[in-house]
């Protein structure tokens, strides 16, 4: 009996199994990672095509099944099963990964993959359809999101092809696609937390333009010159945090819940694009709100006064965005990863740091 919470649905179709593992262009000499497994359908046409095949399965039945079904033949003794959540397990060095995967960990499986310190050659991946096609997403486009611009900031990812939910057993609620991940070699010389930092605070809402999304909100200010204030104390840059004038506690909160409430009725103005757009991997029913508030927690735990390294941080902010890069007035949903970097290391260059 299938556990769907595990999302269990096993590849019944052996065309599809094996046109997926021919994606995989696996020489003899390579080293496999299999996620879930299953029932091993994958597993035994990845052991003829490569050297040595790690399986990282998560249910102990099925772990067991798998065993059972190559003990005795050849190939046992190049498959290695590890049992367990393959997001908490460490993964050995391995040259291609191939996966029909559990919808629920998509996401922290593709970042699980591409911080990896000799990140594989390439990776074979099944998705749901629509996960899949965010991954590939480009500006403009519907499903561009955060995850598209993280990713292909590390990889190079391409569409392999579309799978019918009838061809697994039992079949999921949703069309799935098979797409290729290739890390690139070399990696980027740039912090993940940074870019990732950088792309939370542009992405809080993608239709609003830069400017709205860095400098209309308290919270967003607040965390940069918690930042900032850190970086000047670690390079011995003296700073002047006396409060600001006329400014109290209550106007704080009033800013910030005001924010909140602009920044949505602009989004209502805007046709075309529902909240669901933003949702991006995590599925919240209000990402907007709770991502706000993760904002505000880490920026002021305390509730401490804005000081004057608050307004020094606005008006470092607006230089950026207006002055240096002149991308104040362009939507996170239309920016390409060049505008992303420029902004990022205009940033950087007057002191704003996002990890
Ligand atoms: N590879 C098989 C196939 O294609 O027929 C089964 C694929 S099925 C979609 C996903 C498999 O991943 C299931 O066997 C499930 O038990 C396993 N699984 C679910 N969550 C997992 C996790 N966090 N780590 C490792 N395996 C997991």
């Amino acid at each position: 009996k299938m556990n769907t919470d595990l999302g269990q649905h096993i590849l019944k179709n052996p065309g599809v199994a094996s046109a997926i593992v021919s994606k995989a262009s696996l020489k003899q000499s390579d080293h496999v990672l299999e996620v879930g497994p299953g029932t091993g359908n994958l597993t035994v046409l990845i052991l003829k095509a490569a050297k040595a095949v790690t399986a990282v399965e998560m249910d102990p039945r099925m772990a067991a099944e798998l065993t059972k079904r190559v003990q005795g033949t050849p190939e046992a003794k190049r498959l290695k099963v590890l049992l367990g959540d393959v997001i908490k397990t460490e993964l050995p060095y391995f040259d291609v990964c191939i996966s029909n995967t559990p919808y629920q960990i998509s996401s922290p499986l593709v970042f699980k993959l591409l911080a990896l310190p000799h990140p594989p050659r390439c990776c074979i991946l099944m998705f749901q359809r629509e996960f899949a096609m965010r991954l590939f997403a480009k500006p403009g486009e519907k499903l561009y999101s955060r995850l598209s611009v993280n990713v292909q900031m590390w990889a190079k990812v391409s569409h392999v092809m579309k799978v019918g939910r009838n061809n697994f057993n039992p079949p999921p609620q949703v069309e799935s696609n098979v797409v290729r991940i290739e890390p690139k070699n070399p990696r980027p010389q740039i912090s993940y937390e940074e870019w990732d930092g950088l792309l939370r605070i542009a992405f809080v809402r993608k239709n609003r333009t830069l400017r709205a999304a860095f400098l209309g909100t308290s919270a967003v200010i607040e965390l940069l010159a918690g930042n900032y204030r850190l970086w000047c104390a670690q390079n011995d840059i003296p700073v002047d945090d006396s409060p600001a004038v006329g400014e109290d506690e209550e106007a704080d909160i009033m800013d910030i819940d005001q924010a909140i409430n602009g920044a949505q009725e602009e989004e209502e103005a805007w046709h075309g694009f529902s909240d669901a757009d933003d949702n991006d991997d995590d599925d919240l029913p209000d990402f907007f709100r709770q991502e706000q508030a993760k904002l505000l927690k880490k920026a002021n735990p305390n509730r401490k006064r804005k000081g004057r390294v608050s307004e020094l941080v606005r008006e470092k902010i607006r230089k950026v965005l207006e002055d240096e890069t002149e991308l104040a007035d362009k939507r996170a949903r239309l920016c390409d990863e060049g505008d992303f970097l420029k902004m990022l290391y205009a940033f950087n260059q007057e002191g704003i740091h996002f990890n």
